[in-house]
C-alpha cells in the first residue's frame, strides 16, 4: 500500500493516511488533528475520496476562515488542532502558526489561559456541549473581547479527548447593552432623585411607569412602578375624567404638550389635587407618538387655601349685605324718626296746629315766593281770644286748654284747604289766606268771628275773639311787616271793644 501524504482540509498538516477498519473497511486519517475521512471499500478508494475531500475541504476551509465567529478544535492540552481567521486576528497570528501551540503562545494573561484550559478540559471530562460566555484579551493591543461561546466534545482518531469551540464575538453587543444599561440607570436615578411624582407612558405598550414618588402621592405600594394607561384613568376623579382624557388624546394628536389641574383619587377614597404636565418624549418616523412624559405636582394645600379664602369671602360679601341691609334699615328708620320730630317740632301739642316755628318757616317761605307773598297777593289774620285770663282764672288752666281747643278747631274747620290756620303763641292765632283779595279776606274773617260767637263752651259759656287783618300785595317783600300791620289792627279791635275784625289802613305810598 502507497503512503501518501495529504493536506488535512481542517488543521492544514500534511499528515493524512488510509486506515484500516474492522469489516475489511478503509478510511483516510489526520494524524495531526484526528480529522477522518469517508469510509470506502479499499485504501486506494479511501484515499480518493479523501482526496476530493481535501478539494472540498479547501472550500469548507474558506468557509470556517470567513466566518466572522471564532473556530477552533483543541486537544487535551489546550493545544490548537485547528483555528479559523477570526481567532489568528485576535491573536495577531495566522491560522497555520495557531496549530500545535496553545493560548499561552499568544496571550499573556497566564491566569486567563490556565482557565481556558481548566474549562476546556472540564468541557471534554464531562462529555456534554456547553454553552457559555467568556471574555479574551487581544495579545497586541491589550483589548478585552467578549464571547457567545460553543464547546463541544468530540473523540479523535484513537478516542482521545478534543474540543470544538464556536465563539461568537458579543463585545459590540455587550458595549451597547452597557450603554442601554447606564442610561437605564441613569434615568432609574433621575426618576429617584425627583422631589416631583413622574410618569412615562409608553403609548403602544398601554404602560405607565411611575417613580415612587408618583406611587407615594397617588397612594399605591411604593414597588408597583408600572401600572396599565387604564389604571391611571381609574385613577382620576370621576368628574375629571373625560376632560382629562380627551385633553391627553388632543396632545397626542396636536402639539404634543399638556397641562392640566384635576383631582386624583387615591385607594382609601381620599381625593388629591394635582397639577399634571406632560409632554410627547418620543415619536415614531412617521411622527406617531411613542412616549408622553410628565411630571405631577400636589397642589391640594393651595387649592384647600383657595376653597378657605372663597368660603371667607363669600361669608364676608354676606356678612357685608346684611351690613348694608341694616345700615339702610336704620337709615331710614332715622330718617322716619327725623320727619316725625320736624313734624313734632312744627305743631302745637295742645291744638293740634302748626306752632310758631312752622308759622315762622311759612312766612319765610311765602316771603320767597315768586311772584311775590302768597301768588297773587293775601291776607294775615291776626286772632287773640277776648278775656281769656279770666276764663283760666275762674274754671282753672284745664277749662281754659279745652276753650283754646274748641277755638282752634273752629277756626281749622271753617277756612278753606289751602289755607292756613296756626297758633302763633298764647290765645293768639295767626291765619294766612293765600291768592285772597280783600273783600275775600274780610268775609272769611266776619265768618270766623262769627263762628267762634255763635259756639258757646260747655263750661266757660261764651267766647269770642277780636281779629286784626292786613293785606299783602303781590310783590311785597318780607310779610314780617304785615304781620306787624295785622297785629296793629289787632290791637285797635281790642282796644276799640273787642270781638270785632279791624282791618290794617293799606300801606301809604312812598
Ligand atoms: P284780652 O281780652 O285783652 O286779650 O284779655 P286777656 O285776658 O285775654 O289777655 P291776657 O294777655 O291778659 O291773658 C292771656 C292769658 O292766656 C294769660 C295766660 O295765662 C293765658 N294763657 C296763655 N297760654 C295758655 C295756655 O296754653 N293755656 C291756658 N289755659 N292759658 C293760657
Ligand atoms: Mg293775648
Ligand atoms: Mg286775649
Amino acid at each position: 500500500m502507497e503512503e501518501t501524504e495529504l493536506p488535512c482540509p481542517f488543521c492544514n498538516a500534511h499528515s493524512t493516511r488510509p486506515i484500516a477498519l474492522p469489516d475489511g473497511l478503509w478510511s483516510a486519517c489526520c494524524a495531526d488533528c484526528g480529522a477522518r475521512g469517508p469510509i470506502a471499500p479499499d485504501a486506494r478508494t479511501a484515499l480518493a475520496r479523501w482526496e476530493q475531500a481535501t478539494r472540498d475541504g479547501e472550500l469548507l476551509r474558506t468557509v470556517i476562515d470567513e466566518s466572522p465567529d471564532i473556530i477552533l478544535l483543541k486537544d487535551w492540552d489546550g493545544r490548537f488542532l485547528l483555528g479559523n481567521a477570526a481567532l489568528a486576528r485576535l491573536y495577531d497570528t495566522t491560522p497555520e502558526q495557531l496549530v500545535g501551540k496553545d493560548d499561552g503562545a499568544f496571550n499573556p494573561n497566564r491566569e486567563q489561559v490556565d482557565f481556558y484550559l481548566e474549562n476546556v478540559r472540564a468541557v471534554m471530562r464531562g462529555g456534554r456541549t456547553q454553552i457559555v460566555e467568556e471574555s479574551s484579551t487581544n495579545a497586541e493591543t491589550g483589548e478585552v473581547h467578549y464571547f457567545h461561546s460553543i464547546k463541544k466534545p468530540l473523540r479523535g482518531p484513537a478516542g482521545e479527548p478534543r474540543i470544538l469551540v464556536i465563539a461568537h464575538d458579543i463585545t459590540d453587543l455587550r458595549r451597547a447593552y452597557r450603554v442601554i444599561e447606564e442610561r437605564e440607570r441613569s434615568y432609574a436615578y433621575a426618576m429617584e432623585a425627583a422631589g416631583e411624582g413622574i410618569w412615562d407612558w409608553d403609548i403602544d405598550a398601554g404602560t405607565v411607569t411611575h417613580n415612587r414618588r408618583w406611587c407615594e402621592l397617588l397612594g399605591y405600594a411604593a414597588d408597583t412602578l408600572v401600572h396599565p394607561i387604564a389604571a391611571f384613568a381609574d385613577r382620576l376623579h370621576p368628574d375629571d375624567r373625560d376632560e382629562v382624557m380627551g385633553l391627553l388624546d388632543r396632545a397626542l394628536a396636536g402639539v404634543g404638550s399638556y397641562e392640566h389641574e384635576h383631582r386624583m383619587r387615591r385607594p382609601d377614597g381620599s381625593v388629591l389635587w394635582v397639577l399634571d404636565r406632560g409632554r410627547v418624549v418620543e415619536r415614531a418616523p412617521d411622527g406617531r407618538p411613542l412616549r408622553m412624559a410628565g411630571t405631577v405636582t400636589d397642589v391640594s394645600p393651595r387649592k384647600h387655601n383657595e376653597f378657605v379664602l372663597a368660603l371667607a369671602t363669600d361669608a364676608l360679601a354676606h356678612a357685608n349685605a346684611e351690613l348694608e341691609r341694616k345700615v339702610a334699615e336704620r337709615t331710614a328708620d332715622l330718617a322716619r324718626a327725623n320727619e316725625e320730630l320736624a313734624r313734632l317740632a312744627r305743631r302745637d301739642a295742645l291744638t293740634g296746629l302748626p306752632n310758631r316755628l312752622a308759622v315762622d318757616e311759612r312766612l319765610h317761605e311765602e316771603s320767597r315766593r315768586q311772584p311775590g307773598p302768597c301768588g297773587t297777593g293775601c291776607a294775615v289774620l291776626m286772632i287773640d281770644i277776648d278775656s281769656f285770663k279770666p276764663i283760666n282764672d275762674t274754671y282753672g288752666h284745664a277749662t281754659g286748654d279745652a276753650v283754646l281747643a274748641l277755638v282752634a278747631g273752629l277756626l281749622a274747620a271753617t277756612v278753606r284747604e289751602a289755607d292756613f290756620v296756626s297758633r302763633y303763641g298764647g290765645e293768639e292765632f295767626l291765619v294766612l289766606l293765600p291768592d285772597t283779595a280783600l273783600e275775600g279776606a274780610r268775609t272769611v274773617a266776619e265768618k270766623l268771628r262769627t263762628v267762634v260767637a255763635e259756639t258757646a263752651h260747655p263750661v266757660a259759656g261764651r267766647i269770642t275773639i277780636s281779629i286784626g287783618l292786613a293785606m299783602a300785595a303781590p310783590g311785597t317783600g318780607e310779610l314780617a311787616t304785615v304781620v306787624a300791620q295785622a297785629d296793629a289792627a289787632l290791637y285797635e279791635a281790642k282796644r276799640s271793644g273787642r270781638n270785632r275784625l279791624v282791618i290794617a289802613p293799606p300801606p301809604t305810598a312812598v
